[in-house]
């Protein structure tokens, strides 16, 4: 049984709710004109002498039809982090709201928190890395308490959360909830975005920075109602897409099939990499994973960490993070890289 929401009047900040945004010279005409003298350019054709679409909307359609949801329900941002800020921006009053994060997870949450000066509210994961509900359920009463982060598959840890745990947070918290989708893409599991129209409170975030192999582009999206989309379009700077990214999108749009291509052979060294690292005495667990690294616990995981890096292998030291103590987070590699990862590993446990 579903809770009633709070109004967004009431989830909003009052200021953003009564916020008149900037209106930008491509805003106030977006025909076809031969002549534009009306935003400040340098009028001498180059590839980049004019202002972007500040609604990226051909890029926006192509998504669209992509995920099969309308371009109301779609923003696109400069990586997932400026949709993270977006939400501080835009739900939370500084000094008084608070958000719930459940390490561990991916640090944005808090550190975008803390500069925005929201409180953080932590309760960790289970042993298993799943939702401890009962005591999320704690502060739900708590009517500073705006908006709750998951994150599925989640980062550091790679499994995903379970389905029914997030349907019943859905259904019973009365702010928002986010979810974050970065490693969707590696997952078995559908996305939420098929469930937008059943909790109008969620917020769902998706990138291409890493199934689509573009990191550098610096393109997130952020789905959800077009309520909470109007506020997101309301409050971004208004020309937060690059045109050059914007125009390397759409091309990049046209390669879906190497991404599934790529990704199935990173899902291959994936399962092979476990495989290999479950075999290995120093190894003492690796964890389930539904995305394109692995959280690995090894016998004194800061020393293998310094011993890589002499030889030249960066991986991610977790050891020092709730639940991940002895973990090394490992992303999986070319089939190369892989190989010399893992000659690397025997190759430090046998000269013990
Ligand atoms: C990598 C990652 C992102 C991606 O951030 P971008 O700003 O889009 O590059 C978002 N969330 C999580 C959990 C990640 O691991």
């Amino acid at each position: 049984m579903a809770v009633t929401y709070r109004p967004l009047q009431e989830l909003v900040r009052s200021n953003i709710w009564s916020l008149r945004p900037y209106s930008s010279a491509r805003h106030e005409f977006d025909g076809e004109a031969t002549v534009y003298v009306d935003a400040n350019e340098n009028p001498f054709p180059s590839l980049i002498n004019r202002y972007p679409d500040p609604d990226q909307l051909e890029l926006k359609s192509r998504i669209a039809e992509m995920k099969g949801i309308a371009p109301a329900h779609i923003f696109l941002g400069n990586g997932s982090d400026e949709a993270i800020d977006l939400v501080y921006r835009i739900f939370c009053e500084p000094a008084r709201d608070k958000a719930m994060v459940c390490p561990p997870t991916y640090g944005m949450y808090s550190v975008s928190a803390a500069i925005h000066d929201v409180a953080i509210i932590e309760v960790s994961l289970s042993a298993r890395y799943q939702l401890d509900l009962s005591k999320m359920r704690e502060h739900f009463s708590d009517p500073h308490l705006k908006v709750i982060w998951l994150c599925s598959p989640n980062n550091p840890t790679g499994n995903l959360v379970r389905t029914d745990d997030i349907e019943q947070l859905l259904d019973e918290f009365t702010g928002l909830v986010v979810i974050d989708e970065a490693y969707i893409d590696f997952s078995s599991q559908p996305s939420w975005l098929n469930r937008l129209e059943d909790y109008p409170n969620l917020i769902v975030l998706q990138t291409f920075s890493k199934a689509w192999g573009a990191a550098s582009l610096r393109l997130g999206m952020a789905f959800a109602s077009s309520e909470i989309m109007g506020f997101f379009r309301k409050v971004k700077p208004p020309y937060n897409i690059n045109g050059l990214t914007q125009e390397r999108a759409l091309r990049l749009l046209d390669t879906w099939e190497q991404m599934q291509k790529q990704k199935r052979i990173i899902l291959d060294q994936r399962d092979q990499l476990m495989r290999s690292l479950a075999s290995l005495s120093s190894v003492l667990a690796v964890h389930p994973s539904d995305a394109n690294f692995i959280l690995v616990k090894f016998v004194d995981a800061a020393a293998l960490f310094s011993f890589l890096k002499t030889k030249g292998i960066v991986v991610r030291d977790r050891s020092s993070v709730t639940l991940c103590e002895d973990c090394l987070r490992i992303t999986i590699g070319t089939p190369e890289e892989n190989g010399l990862l893992l000659e690397a590993i025997n190759h430090y446990y046998n000269q013990e």
